[in-house]
């Protein structure tokens, strides 16, 4: 249907983008150190002020119309777009899109004629509105070859076990990436898992499993394994490490860095308690405070309020421009990753942990 005030004349044409988890970041991550050098557009070679531009990945598992864009210019201007659909952070399925118009797309970068560009754009805006079930499109064949899961089994991605987690499911691995990851396909995973691998750009499942966990509170990677302790009763799995049991040891690290091999708990009682005095130059950890009311904060999972980092904790009080800013003094912390964060004061801790001779003082207390 015609947008009313929109020139009748109008073009719909498909642009490509690649790679594509590139051109989710660059539309979506406010992390201000991504790697965007390799992002490329593919456009058709002319276009009029007004055309809408449907960007399309073309080299996800999934291709996926990530946005859909306009400008103010014809081909010969300099660039210069305006959102006019989405972005779709997870993408919105090419298959479910081509399902609704009844005719596959042709590939980027192409022109539609006026009365196919209008129904795409149609479909896009139905689509966005209410998604396509993806167990309606199964394009890797998970509900056509679904088998049932042995009994006592858990969700590979989050780990929930099978009585918490009532279903789980087979998830087929196309990835050669994931294959070598987990040695064998299919995983089994729980029904919230694998709607979340079924979004057109979705993470692949080691990155979706990595997700449930911390970043590094050192150098914020984010493929950290989890530390299982004494003898379980099947093998660890792959991102798992299995320690033997130290009972001499006052803190059990629960995470180990694959990065740079930090090792540490989520439990913040594993810490000790800082003087009231401290160098500035101690390194402590504290967690990142939620965001104030009011403030809009895109979601960054390095950036994400109550995750724990470490490094110098550096409060700013009010100073010269205090009226300007207001008078609240600001809990810097000076990561060792070399990022700024505003960290929970009542949170900041030594990053040693404790000893049995510094633990038993404080036991039953606070
Ligand atoms: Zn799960
Ligand atoms: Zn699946
Ligand atoms: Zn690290």
């Amino acid at each position: 249907m015609p947008v009313p005030g929109q020139s009748e004349e109008r073009r719909v044409h498909l642009v490509g983008v690649a790679p594509w988890r590139q051109a989710v970041d660059f539309y979506y991550n406010p992390d201000d150190d991504l790697d965007l050098d390799d992002l490329g557009f593919t456009f058709p070679a002319r276009w009029a002020a007004g055309d809408l531009f449907v960007v399309v990945t073309t080299d996800s598992p999934s291709p996926a119309v990530i946005v859909v864009e306009t400008t103010h210019h014809d081909s010969s201007d300099p660039d210069s777009y305006d959102q006019y659909l989405g972005p779709f952070d997870h993408g919105l399925s090419v298959a479910a899109v081509e399902r609704r118009i009844g005719t596959p797309l042709p590939s980027a970068p192409a022109t539609l004629d006026t009365a196919s560009g209008e129904r795409l754009i149609a479909a896009i805006s139905a689509e966005e509105k209410s998604p396509t079930p993806w167990r309606e499109l199964d394009e890797r064949g998970c509900v056509a070859h679904s088998e049932p899961v042995e009994p006592y089994s858990r969700c590979a991605c989050c780990g929930e076990w099978a009585d918490e987690a009532p279903v789980l499911e087979n998830h087929v691995l196309v990835d050669t990436q994931e294959l070598e990851f987990f040695g064998y396909g299919p995983i089994v995973v729980c029904l919230t898992c694998h709607d979340l691998l079924h979004r057109p750009l979705a993470p692949s499942s080691d990155d979706l499993m990595f997700g449930f966990r911390p970043l590094c509170p050192r150098c914020s990677a984010m493929r950290t394994c989890q530390v299982v302790r004494g003898f379980p009763a099947g093998p660890p799995g792959p991102g798992t490490l299995l320690v033997g049991c130290d009972r001499s040891d006052p803190v059990t690290f629960e995470y180990r860095c694959g990065a740079c091999e930090y090792e540490w708990t989520d439990d913040d009682d594993g810490y000790q308690p800082l003087p009231a005095e401290f160098d500035d130059d101690v390194v402590v950890r504290a967690r990142i405070a939620p965001i104030p009311d009011g403030v809009y904060r895109p979601y960054s999972r390095t950036g994400e309020p109550g995750r724990v980092v470490i490094g110098r904790y550096a409060p700013r009080g009010p100073g010269p421009h205090s009226a300007a800013w207001g008078d609240a003094i600001h809990h810097e912390l000076v990561g060792q990753d070399g990022r700024i964060y505003l960290v929970d004061p009542t949170t900041v801790r030594s990053a040693e942990p404790h000893t049995w001779e510094t633990r038993q003082p404080w036991t039953g207390d606070i």
